[in-house]
């Protein structure tokens, strides 16, 4: 294919292997420049909302991620240091009737693998691996990158230059925004431990939500219901930058010391866990120029309160490809995606952020909100996420 149609992604996380795969369904070549050596996700879980696995689904991967998912039937809602349900989210089929796609949990390096083995197909992608982007330049024909490999420096060239590279992201900083990421006071512990090793309670299609004083605790199935995920996230002042490291029970359990038996027996379970102190950026990105752009966590971080990271990055996938398809300007293509994106993702931030606050409520606060969510009933919290699930690209661009 013509390098007229190349189009150069810095990084292959969720976004960009995303990114790659919609933008060859719009015409284009991709070329993944990635800086690890191999593909390597977390070992934990990640939800796909239906407004993420729309998308997916609409990439031709439904088939191979369904062996892979667990559907949950329900949020469950509980109070953590009673260890009784507060309420139920209907998900299950109320989800997909509801917003035509269903609400899946899977195993990030199962989800990463799907997209790899998608992009390994595809003649118009290419990935290179242990390929570090360090700058670019703009110019007449489009962008050239510079980047480093184990020989040494190298160029791209492209019409377009995506930085999918994430929270820490090096293209973001080349225009201009010196501000870094702003800590969001929590750490992240996550672990995955064999089904066998829990209680039934743990091992149901549901994803639990446990909230208490200063924490909160998520759990879901996960590799078709083989395995557990667990996330507990506190408030803690540890920040170190980067992304994650080993972490002990020892270190978790006293965050817990409030919660219900079982909860503590549940973040007991695991040998090794890891963590993540987190971080969002304020809303806004920087001005971007030209054939560049920013896409995912390099665009818009936000914390986990609201399991929207990973589906934002999915979405802005979707909205670009069909920018860069239906206007030959690419520049001015790139524009009308960030136009595009700009209110739903600032919206997406501040949702996730209010819901860290409100996860962690302390005491009577607490109590308070477990009455509200309680008397409003699971069917109407679910619709007041309508917003957030319910979309679909063709209402962006
Ligand atoms: C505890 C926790 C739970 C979460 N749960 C959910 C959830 O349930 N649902 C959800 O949707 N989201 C969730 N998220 C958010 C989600 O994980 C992120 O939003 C998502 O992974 C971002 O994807 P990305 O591709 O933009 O960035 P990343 O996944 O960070 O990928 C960036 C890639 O770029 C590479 N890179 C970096 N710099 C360079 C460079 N200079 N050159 C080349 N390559 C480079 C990196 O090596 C990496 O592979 C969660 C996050 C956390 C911390």
């Amino acid at each position: 294919m013509a390098r007229s149609r190349t189009i150069i992604i810095a990084g292959a996380g969720i976004g960009g292997l995303t990114a790659a795969l919609a933008l060859t369904r719009a015409g284009f070549r991709a070329v993944i420049l990635e800086q690890a050596a191999r593909l390597e996700e977390a070992g934990a879980g990640i939800q796909l909302s239906p407004n993420a696995t729309h998308v997916l689904f609409g990439l031709g991967l439904a088939e191979r991620l369904r062996p892979l998912v667990v559907a949950p039937e329900a949020v469950r809602i509980v109070n953590g240091a009673g260890g009784h349900d507060v309420v139920r989210l209907p998900l299950g089929q109320t989800a997909q009737s509801r917003y035509g796609a269903p609400y899946w949990v899977i195993h990030r390096a199962d989800l990463q693998a799907v997209l790899a083995a998608a992009i390994s197909e595809s003649p118009d992608v290419t990935l290179r691996l242990g390929t570090r982007v360090a700058d670019f330049a703009i110019h007449q024909h489009g962008v050239t990158v510079a980047a480093r490999d184990a020989q040494g420096a190298r160029d791209e060239q492209g019409v377009a230059l995506i930085g999918a590279d994430g929270l820490w992201s090096t293209l973001r900083t080349r225009f201009g925004d010196r501000g870094g990421p702003r800590f969001g006071r929590r750490t992240a512990f996550r672990a995955v431990v064999a089904a066998s090793h829990v209680l039934e309670e743990f091992r149901a299609p549901v994803t639990g939500l446990w909230l208490g004083r200063d924490a909160h605790l998520v759990h879901y199935p996960v590799r078709g219901g083989r395995e557990v995920n667990i996330v507990a996230i506190v408030r803690d002042s540890w920040h170190q930058a980067g992304w994650s490291a080993p972490a002990s029970a020892n270190e978790l359990a006293p965050h817990f010391a409030g919660f219900a038996a079982v909860a503590r027996a549940l973040i007991a379970i695991p040998d090794r866990w890891q963590k993540w102190a987190l971080f969002d950026r304020p809303s806004g990105r920087p001005r971007q120029q030209g054939p560049v752009t920013l896409l995912g966590d390099a665009a818009h971080p936000m914390l986990p309160f609201l399991a929207q990271g990973g589906a934002m990055a999915i979405e802005d996938a979707a909205v670009l490809a069909h920018a860069l398809e239906h206007d030959e300007d690419i520049a001015r293509a790139l524009r009308a995606y960030e136009q595009a994106r700009r209110h739903r993702v600032a919206r997406a931030q501040r949702a996730a952020r209010l819901n860290s606050w409100g996860y962690h409520l302390p005491g009577p606060l607490g109590m308070v909100r477990n009455g509200v969510l309680a008397a409003m009933g699971g069917e109407k919290l679910l619709r007041r996420y309508d917003w957030l699930y319910g979309w679909r690209p063709e209402q962006q661009v």
